[in-house]
């Protein structure tokens, strides 16, 4: 790990990216009554922390390298980070995105300098396309995860976490996806302050990592919930699973409704909004709150990022009341026969209704 904390002590981050706050959340922390803050990884330059580790690892290519280019496959956050710091750099940027991506996204990529490659109708044809384009015209690939100058760039969350709250933190709460962000930080955060523990966090429907240390090696799994699309990865890095497995202190899953509750808690903090892999975190924060699992201490969520279309937003607010336990959804069958409907008035008393369908 020494070596990682050298890497990352020496990073060049702050060539493109912010340091971003940690800001408390006092709503929050006053009804969970525990210190809850929260790093503004959604206050980066491209919203969200990717530009970290993609920029550590092309600001370190030879001068030859840089001649060629870089490639990567990406629909999302990694896709905006490879283009950023290419086009500061002065590099050339291929991006290969599958057809099916928003064109929000294609033209977040172009606007940064990027040359989008449409190709294939999923992430796997469109990364089995990029090694193509790379093994033909000598382009660098950038992993999004699976890299160890890209795990020390997302590591220098943790060095800044630790200058940031010098006093005691019980635990950090990371988002995992293929693994990177949360090796980056316990890399750092470990060696350092063994005592604080890292946490991953994944959704029940994308629990890659949890599956990777339950088998003892990274799995595939067989199908992937693509609600947080910013961590539905089907299969983790084989360096980042090295990492998590011997540093990560335990991994929660939450369901998509707890995410919803905590987009909603960041909202009701900060006025900003998170997408959904980026209030991953604070979801397992504060599943581990209400289980009693939270250590003492400041507890700290990563708000890994905000890049989420405007017209998910509805299904977001009305899953949020359902995360928070104020309301269910039934599917209720009744008999097809006089008083039917009275009988179940009746059952559910004097609990209010907000929504009702019949067929
Ligand atoms: C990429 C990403 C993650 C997960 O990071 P990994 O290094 O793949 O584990 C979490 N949140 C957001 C917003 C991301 O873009």
């Amino acid at each position: 790990m020494q070596d990682y904390v050298r890497r990352i002590l020496t990073s060049s981050v702050y060539e493109v990216a912010e340091q971003t706050p940690l800001d408390t959340m006092n709503l929050l922390s006053a009804r969970l009554g525990a210190k809850v803050l929260l790093k503004r990884e959604d206050m980066q330059p491209v919203f969200s922390f990717k530009i970290r580790g993609a920029h550590n690892r092309i600001a370190q290519l030879s001068e030859a390298e840089r001649a060629r280019g870089v490639i990567c496959a990406s629909a999302g956050n990694h896709a905006q980070g490879v283009a950023l710091s290419a086009s500061r750099l002065g590099i050339r940027a291929i991006v290969v995105m599958p057809t099916t991506t928003p064109t929000i996204k294609v033209g977040a990529v172009r606007r940064l300098g990027g040359e989008v490659v449409l190709f294939g109708d999923g992430f796997d044809a469109a990364r089995g396309h990029a090694a193509e384009l790379a093994e033909k015209h000598g382009y660098v690939v950038v992993h999004p995860f699976d890299d160890p100058d890209v795990i020390a760039g997302q590591g220098t969350i943790g060095m800044e976490l630790l200058r940031q709250h010098p006093g005691e933190i019980g635990a950090i709460y990371v988002p995992v996806g293929g693994g990177g962000l949360a090796a980056g930080i316990a890399a750092f955060v470990k060696f350092l302050r063994p005592e604080i523990r890292v946490i991953g966090v994944e959704p029940e429907e994308a629990a890659s990592m949890k599956a990777a240390i339950a088998a003892g090696h990274p799995v595939a799994l067989d199908q992937v919930g693509l609600f947080a699309d910013g961590v539905a990865v089907r299969q983790v890095g084989d360096e980042t699973f090295r990492i998590c497995r011997e540093l990560l202190d335990d991994i929660v899953t939450v369901t998509a409704d707890e995410i919803c509750a905590a987009i909603k808690d960041i909202f009701d903090d900060m006025r900003a909004i998170a997408e959904p892999a980026g209030a991953l975190a604070l979801a397992g924060l504060r599943r581990q709150v209400e289980t009693g699992e939270a250590p003492k201490g400041a507890l700290i969520a990563i708000n890994s990022g905000d890049n989420v279309n405007f017209d998910r937003l509805s299904y977001v607010a009305e899953r949020a009341e359902i995360g928070e336990r104020a309301e269910a959804l039934f599917s209720v069958e009744i008999p097809e026969q006089p008083g039917s409907h009275r009988a179940f008035s009746r059952m559910h008393g004097q609990r209010s209704i907000t929504e009702f369908n019949y067929r």
